[in-house]
């Protein structure tokens, strides 16, 4: 588990990823007397259960009765396309299924009659891919494509990701932490939150979609990214927030927040209103083996590389196999 120099945890939810519904901040207050965190709207309607995390990350528990049905929406439709495009290499190697029960990754066919052009990655959470078989996940590449490199016991995989717009995770980040962040915290950091509400809003001050990207493009946009190998070492889905208590330290950003994702962590500085340019990362420390280098949300990542262990088995019958794939649609 990862520790930060002069930081203790603030606020720490386990295993978002079970089914257990939790209130964020453990309030049953009435629908009629809740406000929202983000807008401030006195007439929000809270009809809808908002996700403090977003789904589409695998949350299954956490929920808040802060958010208001319209800024949980504008929220979704702003960020949530993506932040699942960036994610979706996380989540198919660590087995993250969010509101669907399948993930899958594919190049667009440029003839009709073959359903992807060069690659597919396809994993199903309950039933297996192909009929009469065992087998939940399956790549298949165009040789030499590159996307699977097999050595003897190890196997090279590099994801492919769909367009995305990289300071957008940066906010749909912000955003989780904003929604864990205990109340007596807000009037702290009311111009931050401010401003991403006003980013997702459709009755913004912002008039245009590129005025919007170039405030989010100033923003932070930087954090701490650690991969932790193994069988799912960080134990479910987790979300921190660690809080500075050095305070002889002021070169570093009072609150961090970090997602952890079964084998990977993403830390990021939360800014408070009083300390703009201050997003410098403390020191760090980890118990059990990582590997970690720094988050960029300026810069596109088409691909995410990433090295597994395997073993390589031998398929008698070649073409059974692919009389299989195409009955199932697999290939065509
Ligand atoms: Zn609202």
């Amino acid at each position: 588990m990862i520790k930060f120099d002069g930081y203790t945890r603030l606020v720490t939810f386990k295993n978002i990823d079970n089914q257990s519904i939790i209130e964020v901040h453990g309030q049953n207050i009435p629908k009629k007397n809740r406000s929202c965190i983000f807008c401030g709207n006195e007439n929000a309607k809270f009809t809808k259960v908002a996700h403090a995390v977003s789904e589409t990350i695998g949350n299954k528990s956490l929920i808040s009765h802060f958010e208001c049905d319209e800024c949980n929406q504008q929220f979704g439709k702003m960020f949530e396309d993506d932040l699942g495009k960036y994610m979706l290499p996380y989540k198919i190697i660590t087995k993250t299924f969010g509101k669907s029960n399948q993930l899958s990754s594919k190049d667009m066919p440029k003839e009709d009659g073959i359903s992807y052009r060069t690659y597919r990655i396809q994993m199903n959470k309950n039933k297996p891919v192909m009929e009469n078989s065992k087998v939940k996940a399956l790549i298949i590449e165009k040789k030499n494509t590159g996307i699977i490199k097999l050595d003897k016991n190890k196997i090279d995989i590099s994801i492919p990701r769909q367009h995305y717009f990289p300071p957008s995770i940066y906010c749909s980040f912000l955003k989780m932490a904003y929604s864990i962040m205990p109340l007596d915290l807000y009037p702290q950091y009311v111009n931050h939150i401010a401003v991403l509400q006003q980013l997702s809003s459709e009755n913004s001050i912002y008039k245009s979609i590129e005025e919007k990207r170039e405030i989010m493009s100033s923003m932070e946009n930087c954090g701490l990214f650690c991969f932790f190998p193994g069988q799912n070492p960080l134990n479910g889905i987790n979300v921190i927030l660690w809080k500075n208590i050095d305070l002889n330290e002021r070169e570093y950003p009072h609150i961090l927040f970090t997602l952890e994702m079964k084998n990977f962590a993403f830390t990021i500085p939360v800014i408070r209103d009083d300390e703009n340019g201050i997003y410098k990362m403390p020191k760090f420390s980890s118990n059990i083996e990582m590997q970690y280098g720094t988050l960029d949300f300026k810069n596109e990542e088409k691909v995410f590389k990433c090295e597994m262990s395997g073993e390589i088995i031998d398929i008698m019958d070649y073409k059974l196999l692919e009389s299989e794939l195409r009955k199932n649609n697999l290939l065509k």
